[in-house]
């Protein structure tokens, strides 16, 4: 792989049934397919005598009850969360109910709690504020399952994602949704922010303790490192294309869409805007693109 991202865009598994991941690692894809979700949403059984479960899916009776098949019994202990997006979230308050564990994760303050807002590129996420039992931030360890979390605060995606490195030889990181194997991750503000992305990219290159990845959606990544680097190289490259296309004359975020995502679905326009406008405010922070007014798609840019 060099900077051609070739995705894994097939995935064995079936709805309901648990898959051994490594030793001690099950996964459980819920039944919420769709564009930003591609199969569903993974939910990752940990443990072996005593259990945590990291993020507990979209919700549904279907989900619950074939995560407490698989756990049968056995005493949960914590809930981890890499982040608080619907699809990852909303299943929290029946799984806490079903198992009476606590729940860990970074925690999230909304500005308008309350308030339902969707970005256009489908990263709906949670409209009220979520105060986890424990408290998670960069660097913080959580014994959960029997096992030893390690808590690496990875915005870009979502501005409370964390990653979750677990203890053991295998080298296991579940990545959440800050990179997959599937396909690139949504990058898109208000939720997302591209010098964080980067940044967060940046965290994980450096750990080349990660021998697998545990992602939201999709299947298990191995080789992590070249597919971080793979990562990289792919957003560099496509913000060179918009600076390009700026320094070109086309001066608002919705042309430049047209002239580097040539030929995308109608249906796709506004989610690219958004994603372009996460790298214009990346090189307008950096003082290479001027903004004339607030930054929207159809506001004027211009090369500085
Ligand atoms: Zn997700």
């Amino acid at each position: 792989m060099s900077d051609k991202l070739s995705f894994r865009t097939s995935m064995d598994f079936t709805y309901g049934e648990p898959k051994q991941m490594v030793v001690g690692v099950a996964r459980i894809v819920a039944d919420n397919p769709g564009p930003f979700t591609f199969k569903g949403t993974n939910t990752y059984i940990v443990g072996t005598s005593e259990l945590a479960i990291v993020d507990p899916g979209p919700g549904g009776d279907a989900h619950l009850a074939a995560v407490m098949k698989a756990v049968a019994g056995r005493p949960v202990t914590h809930i981890v969360l890499t982040h608080t997006h619907h699809d990852h979230f909303d299943g929290l308050p029946e799984m806490v109910a079903a198992t009476g564990a606590k729940t860990a994760g970074f925690g999230r303050k909304v500005a308008q709690p309350g308030r339902v807002r969707r970005s256009a590129s489908g990263a709906e996420h949670v409209d009220r504020d979520f105060v986890p039992d424990i408290a998670l931030g960069h660097g913080d360890t959580l014994r959960a399952g029997g096992r030893t979390f390690s808590a690496l605060h990875t915005p870009g995606h979502a501005p409370d994602h964390l990653a979750l490195a677990l203890d053991g030889d295998d080298g296991v990181l579940f990545s959440g949704d800050h990179v997959m194997g599937w396909n690139t991750s949504v990058v898109a503000p208000p939720e997302g922010r591209m010098l964080d992305y980067m940044r967060s990219l940046d965290l994980l290159l450096g750990r080349t303790q990660d021998r697998v990845y545990l992602p939201g959606h999709g299947d298990r990544i191995d080789s992590p490192q070249r597919w971080v680097k793979a990562f990289i190289i792919h957003r560099n490259a496509r913000e060179m294309a918009i600076l390009d296309a700026i320094k070109g004359g086309q001066e608002t975020i919705r042309k430049v869409v047209g002239v580097v995502y040539r030929g995308l679905d109608a249906r796709l326009v506004d989610a690219a805007c958004l994603s372009v406008q996460a790298h214009v405010e990346h090189l307008h922070d950096r003082g290479l693109v001027r903004v004339a007014g607030q930054l929207s798609s159809d506001h004027e840019l211009s090369a500085a």
